[in-house]
């Protein structure tokens, strides 16, 4: 079989469990690589530099830009967010499925870009539990809630667009689900060029 990895990128509802998920998925597995995103937004209470973004200034992330350092970059609610190139590119050829999560113009540009990506759309059963989440987390104001609620709609319409829509209900059956996903896009026929090139030589000389 192929050894290059596969490109994922993880899309979804602020709130629809992507994070956990992930973290779920690279713990549960071995084979995953999460691609960390540089951004321009300010780091959280508790977020760490290289660990949830590399956090850079506007001037940083525009040199990154024109140096071609990202695969994609997008601007979400007045910051930029964008994918470095060089880890993910090493992991592929490593052998790793690399995992991004970003949000969906950048999803569709990579796909552009890469047609091989696996696009992933990660929703709650239903809105009102999409609702319970964010309050759940309890990071968000009621404010905010009520915007990333708002800006659900506007994703919702971009859902069709993903190859594949995963439920996250019970979050173990949910890791496994999109293990299992990722592990029959493996076994496109489309992703065993080197093989099928090396059993027709082998069958010609028989
Ligand atoms: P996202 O990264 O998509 O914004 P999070 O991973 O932060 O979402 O999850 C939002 C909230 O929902 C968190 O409080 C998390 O613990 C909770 N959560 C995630 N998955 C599930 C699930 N399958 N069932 C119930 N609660 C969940
Ligand atoms: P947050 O500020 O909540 O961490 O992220 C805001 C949004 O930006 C999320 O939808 C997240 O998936 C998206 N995002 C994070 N990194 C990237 C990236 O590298 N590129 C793009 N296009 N979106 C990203």
């Amino acid at each position: 079989m192929d050894k290059r990895g596969i490109l994922i990128v993880v899309s979804g509802f602020s709130g629809s469990g992507k994070g956990t998920l992930m973290k779920k998925l690279l713990e549960d597995y071995d084979n995953y690589a999460l691609s960390i995103s540089a951004t321009t937004r300010s780091p959280r209470p508790g977020e760490e530099e290289g660990r949830e973004y590399f956090f850079k200034t506007t001037e940083e992330f525009e040199k990154m830009i024109a140096k071609d350092e990202l695969i994609e970059y997008a601007r979400y609610v007045n910051n930029y967010y964008g994918t470095p190139r060089a880890y993910v590119e090493k992991q592929l050829v490593d052998g790793k499925d690399v995992v991004l999560e970003i949000e969906i113009q950048g999803a569709l540009k990579v796909k552009e870009k890469f047609p091989d990506t696996m696009l992933l759309f990660v929703t709650p059963p239903t809105a009102a539990e999409l609702k319970n989440r964010l309050v759940g987390r309890g990071t968000e104001t009621m404010d905010v809630i009520e915007e990333r609620m708002n800006r659900a709609k506007e994703e919702a319409e971009g859902m069709e667009e993903y190859d594949y829509l995963i439920i996250n209900d019970d979050l173990e059956d949910c890791v496994r689900e999109m293990h299992s996903i990722i592990q029959g896009e493996h076994r496109r026929s489309f992703r065993s060029q080197a093989f099928i090139e090396q059993m027709k030589q082998e069958l010609k000389g028989e």
